[in-house]
């Protein structure tokens, strides 16, 4: 159970008499009141219900009563509330609770919104590709591209059969590396970047696995 205030919209709660009361001739000692309060204003003694926290009662709260199989509930008229709530100012009071509440609300959206940019967002992608990677000027291609998007090409291995099957057999040769940002911002853009020209040069992407 979260703690209980001791104070309603800035009135001391045991100022304002709102709470249940049993009529123990009808009531059969079901339960129903005690499991239903999540403030503990119940104890069941004797089969019967007995309040044992009345001012843990949640002001304007009638769910017992209306849970009670058989009537035993009762609360003061609504009107109580109604004056206490005249008599003490409390829309004064409420109006600034109000505005604290609307800050904090929109705190929590604003940082919900956050956290959704960075969950949708990735910060690194590890690329395998194949094909004529040395002849095209691949490497150098990559390093231009990637300085104009403050990103770096990082963990690159070259596998060749050998520099001279590749440059005059045009044997394919396989590159793994992996694309990072130097600022951790989103990559998404220099990632498609990357693909166009792996694609206009007639480099196959084999596998593409992004990260954050
Ligand atoms: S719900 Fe009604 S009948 Fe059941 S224990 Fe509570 S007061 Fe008694
Ligand atoms: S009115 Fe609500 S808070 Fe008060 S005793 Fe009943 S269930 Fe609990």
């Amino acid at each position: 159970m979260s703690k209980i205030s001791k104070t309603w919209h800035g009135i001391p709660r045991e100022e304002i008499p709102w709470y249940p009361t049993v009529n123990e001739e009808k009531c059969i000692g079901c339960g129903l009141c005690f499991v239903t309060c999540g403030r503990d204003v119940y104890e069941i003694a004797g089969k019967k219900a007995k309040v044992v926290n009345p001012y843990n009662c949640l002001v304007g709260c009638t769910t017992c009563e209306t849970v009670c199989p058989v009537g035993a509930i009762s609360f003061p008229p609504k009107e109580m509330i109604q004056k206490i709530e005249k008599e003490h100012a409390v829309l004064r009071y409420v109006q600034k609770e109000k505005e604290k509440k609307g800050a904090k609300l929109a705190l929590s959206n604003a940082r919900a919104k956050a956290e959704k940019i960075v969950s949708e967002s990735f910060h690194r992608a590890d690329f395998t590709v194949t094909g004529h990677i040395l002849e095209n000027g691949i490497p150098e291609k990559l390093v231009n591209l990637t300085s104009q998007c403050n990103c770096d090409i990082v963990n690159l291995q070259l596998e060749v059969p050998s520099l001279k099957v590749c440059y005059e057999k045009k044997a394919p040769s396989v590159a793994k590396f992996t694309l990072v940002s130097q600022e951790f911002k989103d990559i998404s853009e220099c990632k498609e970047k990357i693909d166009q020209l792996l694609n206009n040069n007639n480099i196959v992407i084999v596998e593409q696995k992004k990260s954050s």
